[in-house]
C-alpha cells in the first residue's frame, strides 16, 4: 500500500524557466556589467491603476473600524463582485447571471481545483503548444492526456479531432504561448464537438482583454449552445495587473449538466467546503475595475503592451522573421529561423543580443521551432530588443 498520490512521480520537474534563468545567469557571469533585455516572463510590469488603488486604500480603511469591518466573505464571492461582473458581460450581449459567477484567487488555483468535479477517467484534451499548467494538473489529477495536434499552418488554431472522445477539453484564447486566437468559426466547431460527445469545455480567457480586432470572441458565450458545454476561466492577472495581488473568476452556467448533476451546484458545494473565500480587500480591489472609471484606466494600461507589440511586430517585419500573436495578445509567437531550435536561438538572443526569451519546447511537443517574446516589458526595453534583433538578422545570425 502506499499513502502518497504517486501521479506527482509522473510530472516532469519544472526544468523551464529555472533553466533560463541558470543560463542567463552563468552568461551574466561570465560579462559583468551587461543587461539583459528580459522578454521571458509572462508577468505584467504596469502597476495598479488609480483606482483599484483607492478601492483597497478605503477597504483597509473599512477593515480598521468596527462599524465597516467584514470578516469572513461569502465563499463564492461579493455577491456586489458577482453582479458587477455579470452585468459586464450582460453589456455585450452574453447572458450571464450573477449567481454563475464564482470569485477566485485567480485562474491557476481554478484550472487544477475544478478538475475535483469530474470523474478521474476522463481524459484531459489539451491541444499544444499550451500553458503547461493543463497538463501538470492532470498528470497530478491522474488524468490519461490527448493531444490533438496544432498546426502553423492555420495559424495554431485549435482543431477538434476526427475521433469523438468525452473529454475535459482544454482551450485557451488568446493562446500562451502562440497569442493566437480562436475564431468564431473554431470555437462553433468545438463547442458542437462538447455539445456532441458531452464533453466539457475549460475554457482559459486569462488574456481576453487584449482582443482589440473586431470579430473574435472573447468569451466562449458569444456561441450558441456554449453555456451547455464549457465553463469559462478568467482572471485580473493580466486584464489589471493583479499577478501578485491575486483576484480571478469563473463562469460556471446552470445549464451545464452532466450525469443529472448540475456543475454550479456542486461548485458551490466545493466551494463552501474547500475555500473561505476572497479577501474583502481584494474583492473591492476587483469590483472597481468594473467600474467605468477603472474599464477606461485599463484600457490604458492596455495601450502599453499594445503599443510594445506594435513596435516589436515592425522589427520582426523589418527583419523579415515569421511570427503569429501580438495584434490580439501580450505574446508574440517567432518561428526560429535557420533552422535552429528553441534552445539553439534563445542562445543566440543571449548572447549575441543580451534579449531572454521563452523557448517553444517548454510548451510542448508542438512548440519546437518556436520561440515566445513577451510584450510585458518596459517600452524602451522592446524597443531596444527589436532593434538588436534586425541586427542579428543583418549579421546573419537570424
Ligand atoms: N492561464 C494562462 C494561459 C496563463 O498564461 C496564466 C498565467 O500566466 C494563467 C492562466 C494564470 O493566471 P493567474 O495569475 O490568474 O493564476
Amino acid at each position: 500500500m502506499t499513502c502518497m498520490n504517486l501521479n506527482y512521480t509522473k510530472v516532469k520537474e519544472s526544468y523551464l524557466f529555472a533553466d533560463i534563468r541558470r543560463r542567463i545567469d552563468a552568461w551574466l557571469l561570465e560579462h559583468p556589467g551587461k543587461t539583459i533585455l528580459r522578454l521571458g516572463i509572462g508577468d505584467v510590469t504596469q502597476p495598479l491603476t488609480p483606482a483599484v488603488i483607492r478601492a483597497m486604500h478605503q477597504a483597509v480603511e473599512d477593515q480598521a473600524h468596527p462599524e465597516s469591518f467584514h470578516g469572513y466573505m461569502p465563499e463564492c464571492g461579493d455577491p456586489q463582485l458577482r453582479s458587477a461582473i455579470a452585468r459586464w458581460y450582460q453589456k455585450r450581449s452574453i447572458p450571464v447571471a450573477a449567481d454563475e459567477v464564482f470569485v477566485s484567487s485567480g485562474a491557476s488555483d481554478e484550472l487544477g481545483d475544478i478538475l475535483h468535479l469530474f470523474d478521474r477517467s476522463l481524459p484531459a484534451m489539451i491541444p499544444e503548444p499550451a500553458y503547461p499548467a493543463y497538463a501538470d494538473a492532470s498528470i497530478m489529477d491522474g488524468r490519461e492526456i490527448i493531444f490533438p495536434d496544432t498546426v502553423q499552418e492555420n495559424g495554431f488554431q485549435p482543431v477538434p479531432p476526427e475521433k469523438e472522445i468525452t473529454a475535459l477539453i482544454y482551450l485557451c484564447s488568446p493562446d500562451n504561448p502562440t497569442g493566437a486566437v480562436c475564431t468564431r468559426e473554431c470555437l462553433k466547431q468545438w463547442v458542437e464537438y462538447a455539445c456532441r460527445t458531452d464533453s466539457v469545455i475549460l475554457f482559459d480567457a486569462a488574456y481576453e482583454s487584449f482582443v482589440c480586432e473586431d470579430g473574435i470572441p472573447r468569451s466562449i458565450y458569444e456561441i450558441k449552445d456554449a453555456k451547455r458545454c464549457a465553463v469559462e476561466i478568467s482572471s485580473l492577472s493580466k486584464t489589471a495587473g493583479f499577478t501578485g495581488t491575486r483576484c480571478g473568476y469563473t463562469v460556471i452556467p446552470m445549464d451545464l449538466i452532466r450525469d443529472s448533476m448540475s456543475l454550479n451546484a456542486m461548485w458551490v458545494r466545493n466551494r463552501t467546503t474547500r475555500t473561505n473565500g476572497v479577501s474583502y480587500i481584494l474583492q473591492k480591489g476587483a469590483l472597481a475595475v468594473f467600474s467605468e472609471e477603472g474599464q477606461k484606466e485599463i484600457q490604458e494600461l492596455h495601450e502599453v503592451y499594445r503599443r510594445n507589440a506594435q513596435a516589436f511586430m515592425k522589427a520582426l517585419d523589418d527583419a523579415g522573421l515569421s511570427y503569429t500573436g501580438g495584434k490580439n495578445s501580450p505574446y508574440i509567437w517567432m518561428k526560429c529561423p535557420q533552422g535552429m531550435d528553441s534552445w539553439g536561438t534563445f542562445d543566440v538572443l543571449l548572447k549575441q543580443a543580451q534579449i531572454a526569451a521563452t523557448p517553444g519546447a517548454g510548451f510542448g511537443r508542438s512548440g519546437e521551432g518556436w520561440i515566445r517574446f513577451s510584450m510585458f516589458a518596459s517600452d524602451e526595453d522592446i524597443r531596444e530588443a527589436g532593434r538588436r534583433i534586425v541586427t542579428l538578422k543583418n549579421e546573419n545570425y537570424f
